[in-house]
C-alpha cells in the first residue's frame, strides 16, 4: 500500500501515530510543548502511587547494590579530590 504513512521526523520510519509523527516522536514533542501540563501530571502520578514508586526503587536500589556503591564510591573520591584542589587554592 503506498498511503502508509510514516513518521515525518527525518530518518524516523516508524509507523504514524498521531499529527505526523511516530509515537516515540510524538510524545517527545507533546512533552515539549506541554512542558508545565507535563510536570503537574507527573508530580499528581507520583503523589498517587507514591508508595509503588517508593517500592520499585528500593527493589531497583537492591538489585543493583553493587554498581550503587561502586558508583558512591567514585564520587566520593572525586568529590575529595575538589576539595583537596579547593584547599590547595586558598593556602
Ligand atoms: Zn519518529
Amino acid at each position: 500500500m503506498k498511503n502508509k504513512k510514516v513518521c515525518s521526523v527525518i530518518n524516523c520510519n516508524k509507523i504514524h501515530y498521531a499529527k505526523r509523527f511516530c509515537k516515540l516522536h510524538y510524545v517527545k514533542q507533546y512533552n515539549e510543548k506541554n512542558k508545565e501540563k507535563v510536570k503537574k501530571q507527573r508530580e499528581k502520578y507520583y503523589q498517587k502511587n507514591k508508595t509503588n514508586i517508593k517500592k520499585y526503587r528500593d527493589a531497583y536500589r537492591k538489585k543493583n547494590i553493587k554498581k550503587i556503591t561502586e558508583y558512591n564510591k567514585k564520587y566520593k573520591q572525586k568529590r575529595k579530590e575538589i576539595l583537596l584542589a579547593t584547599k590547595r587554592r586558598k593556602t
